[in-house]
């Protein structure tokens, strides 16, 4: 069985990263450049019960900061 756990894994299975946005009656959700995350937060990062990127995303249709990370195989 494989263990996908960091970014490189990801990339590794072709997975993607799915940002969600947590804004009132907003649901908007967009797929992440996992190399832009790799360059920005290295192969290594453990998306996993991530702390660091949920954070730091920002809705671009209505400007919400913070969301959700789902995985589509
Ligand atoms: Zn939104």
């Amino acid at each position: 069985m494989t263990t996908v756990t960091t970014l490189a894994d990801l990339q590794r299975e072709s997975w993607q990263l799915t940002a969600h946005c947590q804004g009132r009656n907003c649901g908007s959700a967009r797929r992440m450049n996992l190399a832009a995350l790799i360059a920005r937060f290295g192969p290594d990062h453990v998306f996993i019960n991530d702390q660091k990127i949920p954070p730091l995303l920002v809705c671009r249709r209505c400007g919400h900061r913070g969301g959700s990370l789902t995985i589509n195989v």
